[in-house]
């Protein structure tokens, strides 16, 4: 027995790991959190937690945090600690000698799905109104960027269609790239009790996972493709339904445009987009996906849930797409029970993107060349606004290499652990001369900063998250910051610094500020969420409680769009010398690269990324279980353990990303979806052999 000693004081905030967006009721003594409980009155998560939330806040003390800002003049150089006061004024004189050295659009920003959405409203404000250029971009990117384009192009807003109480009234679901048992366990726990109720579920994934069988929860079909397939095997099921009439013609008549409609349902039912035309290149059996595409069509309400399997493609924005065709064809959305839902990986990657962290978008995804739009902000800001959108990460490193951009301030990312082609990513920061990272750690992007900004933990501020069904979830500061400053402070202090006159004293006035000028967040304040817990956005004057389903009488964009979905195969090729597929995920304890679940009770378990290999090609390759393999592809190679199941199929091998030893990314390669850019970390093609071997 562990005595944790009793709590003195307690406050409610909300767990900053996954999507699910946990409350958790922080109990403290003094200064001190003594444990987390989760909250009953939480909205997303009803008194419920998985492992992750519950030992959080084991990183925010953990000896590893930087505490004091940190400058050097060369990456080479030693750190020096400075004075906030020196790292602000510092950091301002580089980055505008940058800028009348090499140009305005030579500096850039990153923003954080780890951080507030009062925070990267600040990091995307500081980009626009202080660097003067568009060049802000956010860690969504590379996992869900696909989601805000597919999801915008067909129902006009870039946002899961339900909230998660939806799936009590579902009566079929397709969960597809998805891993909830181990990604979102809280609202996984939902869905297998609805389940065990008697609702039916598809699971269309590479590898056997969790949920395919688990107490008294089967799958009524597992259709487990070859990765990259995704857009076929959607096209087919869609062909499925249109050819066999299993349309819902009412719903498509009085919600979608008829035409277009007309034209894509023509497009699906080729015979060249059928189940058998395809199952050759998808793996699929023909027969199962006719199957599964009648009971989705027919089984009752029918929800779609997805994750970053499906958008980590080179066809992740038309995937999602092809999600929404399968809804609206089959009537699926706009009531209880149905939707597309994208699974959210990160706390806030949904505040990330609606407080405008594209660069081609500001916050409530209004494009920056809308003149009514931009006069808004630039009333407010007191400046006048670049009207062309600027630079995504991997164009921001290209032209660190082959142009002029000089300068990133990275706040909550270690874009070199995270994001794909290690060493494109190395080069391009290894040729800025201004790289600041503001983190809670050391973290690989360091290794190239000049300058390094101490952050602060989601318990040591105040602020909001929004999570995978947009509810706005209140984050409560319960210790005072470690580092001296929360992050909205340290982006206030250098935008300060940089002249411009901010004067928030507080992260509530950062939120009336994202009100006045949003219109889907136009009634949410603190006293307000205070008092309700939570809310869901859009909220403004014909919402004041929010909206829990969306689209329900209309598409925000008026008539949903049918959009053909022509499946193109990546262009990453299985050959001779790399003749596997490798696809990743995560595991129930770890939370992506691990920077922050390594730092807490959870470390000791799974403290190593295992590599799954199927017994038939483990035994081709004389490897053992358990044994170090080498995982080459044509990026490079790396090494680790194996673990032979059959839970992946032949021809296909997985592992986590969370330990830096792994260096999945390493392996992973540098092509994107053609859309967004976001990274195609799904399919790589692999060589696995004894690590000792010849
Ligand atoms: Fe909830 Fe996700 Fe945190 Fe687990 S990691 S407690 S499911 S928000």
């Amino acid at each position: 027995v562990i005595d944790i000693g009793l709590p003195e004081h307690s406050k409610v905030t909300t767990c900053a790991y996954c999507g699910v967006g946990c409350s958790f009721k922080a109990e403290m003594r003094g200064e001190e959190v003594v444990r987390m409980v989760p909250w009953k009155d939480g909205k997303a998560n009803r008194g419920h937690s998985c492992v992750k939330g519950r030992f959080a806040w084991g990183y925010a003390t953990h000896r590893d945090r930087i505490l004091n800002p940190m400058i050097r003049e060369k990456i080479t150089d030693p750190w020096r600690e400075v004075s906030w006061e020196e790292a602000f004024a510092h950091t301002a004189r580089e980055l505008r000698r940058i800028q009348h050295q090499y140009g305005r659009e030579a500096i850039g920003g990153i923003t954080s799905s780890r951080c507030t959405n009062e925070e990267t409203y600040l990091v995307q404000k500081l980009v626009r109104a202080g660097f003067r250029n568009n060049n802000v971009d956010t860690c969504a990117r590379v996992c869900h960027s696909p989601t805000g384009y597919g999801l915008g192009q067909a129902f006009g807003t870039s946002a899961g269609t339900q909230d998660f109480d939806s799936v009590e009234d579902t009566d079929v679901m397709i969960v597809i790239g998805a891993n909830p048992t181990d990604g979102h366990p809280v609202f996984a726990s939902r869905m297998k009790k609805r389940l065990r109720q008697g609702a039916r579920l598809i699971v269309i994934d590479p590898r056997r996972i969790d949920l395919v069988r688990t107490p008294h929860v089967e799958a009524a079909h597992h259709l487990p493709l070859k990765p990259g397939t995704n857009v076929a095997v959607l096209t087919a099921m869609a062909h499925v339904i249109v050819t066999e009439g299993l349309c819902d013609e009412r719903f498509i008549r009085e919600r979608c445009d008829w035409s277009e409609f007309e034209d894509w349902a023509a497009f699906v039912a080729e015979e060249r987009h059928g189940p058998e035309a395809t199952a050759a290149y998808t793996g699929v059996d023909a027969e199962a996906l006719r199957q599964a595409a009648r009971l989705f069509a027919t089984g009752g309400n029918g929800a779609i849930y997805y994750g970053l399997g499906v958008t980590e493609h080179s066809q992740g924005s038309t995937a999602v797409m092809a999600l929404a065709n399968l809804a609206m064809a089959t009537g699926n959305i706009g009531r209880r029970g149905v939707g597309v839902n994208p699974l959210r990986g990160q706390n806030n990657v949904q505040g990330s993107c609606d407080m405008g962290s594209f660069p081609h978008e500001l916050p409530g995804y209004r494009h920056i060349s809308g003149d009514e739009t931009r006069q808004i902000f630039e009333k407010l800001w007191g400046v006048e606004l670049d009207s062309e959108p600027g630079l995504r990460i991997p164009n921001m490193l290209d032209a660190a290499v082959h142009g002029n951009f000089r300068g990133l301030y990275v706040q909550g990312e270690d874009i070199l652990q995270s994001d794909p082609d290690t060493k494109h990513v190395a080069a391009g920061l290894a040729a800025m001369e201004c790289v600041i990272v503001h983190d809670l750690f050391l973290n690989e992007t360091a290794n190239y900063a000049h300058v390094f900004l101490p952050g602060s933990t989601f318990l040591e501020k105040d602020g909001t998250f929004t999570n995978a069904e947009r509810r706005i979830n209140r984050v409560r500061k319960v210790m005072s910051p470690k580092n001296g400053y929360a992050d909205w402070e340290v982006t206030l202090k250098l935008a300060e610094a940089l002249g411009l006159d901010w004067s928030y004293r507080h992260p509530s006035e950062i939120m009336d500020e994202i009100a006045a000028t949003t219109p889907s967040f136009a009634g949410v304040n603190y006293a307000m969420l205070d008092q309700k817990g939570s809310v869901q956005w859009p909220c403004n004057a014909s919402v004041p409680d929010g909206t829990p389903i969306m689209h329900i009488d209309g598409f925000v964009r008026g008539r949903g769009k049918f959009i053909r979905t022509e499946y193109v195969a990546t262009d990453e090729k299985t050959g001779p010398r790399f003749p596997l597929l490798l696809t990743t995920g995560r595991i129930l304890s770890q939370y992506n690269v691990g920077a922050q679940t390594r730092r807490t009770a959870n470390s000791t378990w799974h403290a190593e990324d295992r590599l799954e290999v199927h017994p038939h090609d483990a035994e081709q390759r004389g490897i053992r279980d358990g044994e170090l393999v080498k995982l080459a592809s044509r990026s490079g190679a790396t090494a680790l353990r194996a673990r032979i199941t059959d839970r992946v199929a032949t021809g296909v091998v997985y592992t986590t990303f969370h330990h830096p030893d792994t260096q999945a990314n390493v392996i992973t390669t540098d092509y994107t979806d053609w859309a967004t850019n976001c990274p195609e970390y799904k399919v790589t093609a692999v060589q696995v052999s004894p690590a000792n071997g010849p």
